[in-house]
């Protein structure tokens, strides 16, 4: 069946790198947890700052763009394509994870529009192309729960809600950016907010990646006491995409603080138990054995370099990737 819609107009935005710090074993600290977005808040005067850059102008952040269901259903595929004769590419469905701290950018604001349009860009190029993406998204950059917990009598728990709250914000932004380039988006949050977004459905989220939607999973795994990283694999195992994409501010894993040592090398690959062993911050513990039970690679790679996520999407060569080697995507041990 030849499929055949008008072409959106798309072209690459760079984006400006924000940081320089990397993945490193051991010594590893994650960067994500130390910069100042991770700062203890507790006995301190600081205030939670939600604004968004002004400077946007995006036709999708109207509040009416979140009603998913306003938006005529459209396929992102811009191409005359066979159903047959499809491209083939490593992965035919993906997990995209973008942390909080990612859609801050230079981390003036909570969510740097510049950031989320080449997030947006770089999924159009490769959606076109009939690759399903879902995305998990972070909320780093607006509140994490460990950070806040204790402070004024805040349990950890309720600490952590409002954590998942934060990814539904960067997911509803995203998903107006998304379709402001006419991507077709559903955002699927793990707790009930119906008015927002749809309830997590396995098999919808599903169809609507067979429909060449993007889902975007918010509020992590509903749970507290977990991560969005893991949200990202229990995710990706439940839809059955094939590799988890971890977007960060460092260009994947390096053999030693390259900080300290500039010679140390970026790794090419790893296996699970290297990273768990070496205690590599690559993903929290939860999240890399989820992943190592079910055969799910993870391929970590800097999302401030433009294309990257369009290379990682297409199974290009980026970054370091864990459980499975470039020529195959057979994991590992
Ligand atoms: N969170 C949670 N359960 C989950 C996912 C997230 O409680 O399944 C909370 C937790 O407080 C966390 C915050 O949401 O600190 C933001 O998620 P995360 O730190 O994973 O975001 P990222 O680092 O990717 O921006």
């Amino acid at each position: 069946m030849a499929i055949s819609i008008p072409l959106f107009s798309l072209s690459s935005l760079s984006l400006s790198s924000s940081s320089s710090s990397s993945l490193y074993p051991s010594k590893l600290h994650s960067p994500s947890r130390t910069s100042t977005l991770g700062t203890s808040y507790c006995n301190s005067t600081s205030h939670i700052n939600l604004s968004i850059r002004s400077s946007y102008s995006g036709n999708g952040s109207s509040p009416d763009a979140f009603n998913s269901s306003e938006i005529p259903s459209m396929s992102p595929f811009s191409l005359s394509m066979n159903e047959s004769n499809k491209p083939s590419f490593k992965w035919r469905r993906v997990l995209l994870k973008v942390s909080g701290e990612a859609l801050a950018g230079d981390q003036a604001q909570n969510i740097d529009p510049k950031i989320t349009m080449a997030i947006a860009r770089e999924v159009a190029a490769v959606t076109r192309l009939g690759i399903e993406v879902a995305l998990v998204v972070g909320g780093g950059n607006i509140f994490r729960g460990a950070t806040w917990a204790g402070c004024s009598g805040l349990e950890r728990s309720s600490a952590d809600y409002i954590g998942m709250l934060a990814t539904v914000m960067n997911a509803i932004f995203l998903q107006a950016t998304m379709e402001s380039i006419g991507i077709p988006t559903r955002v699927q949050t793990a707790f009930r907010m119906s008015e927002v977004a749809e309830p997590y459905i396995r098999r919808r989220a599903v169809r609507h990646l067979e429909k060449g939607r993007v889902v975007i999973f918010a509020a992590g795994t509903g749970n507290p006491f977990f991560t969005t990283d893991t949200a990202a694999a229990l995710r990706c195992a439940e839809i059955n995409a094939e590799v988890v994409l971890k977007a960060t501010n460092v260009d994947g894993v390096y053999e030693d603080d390259p900080k300290r040592n500039p010679q140390a090398r970026l790794l090419d690959t790893l296996t699970y138990q290297e990273v768990t062993s070496k205690d590599l911050s690559v993903m929290d513990m939860t999240a890399i054995t989820l992943c190592q039970e079910n055969n799910i690679p993870v391929v970590v790679f800097n999302l401030n370099k433009p294309g990257n996520i369009e290379k990682a999407i297409k199974g290009e060569r980026v970054g370091t990737l864990i459980g499975a080697t470039w020529n195959s995507t057979v994991s590992t041990a």
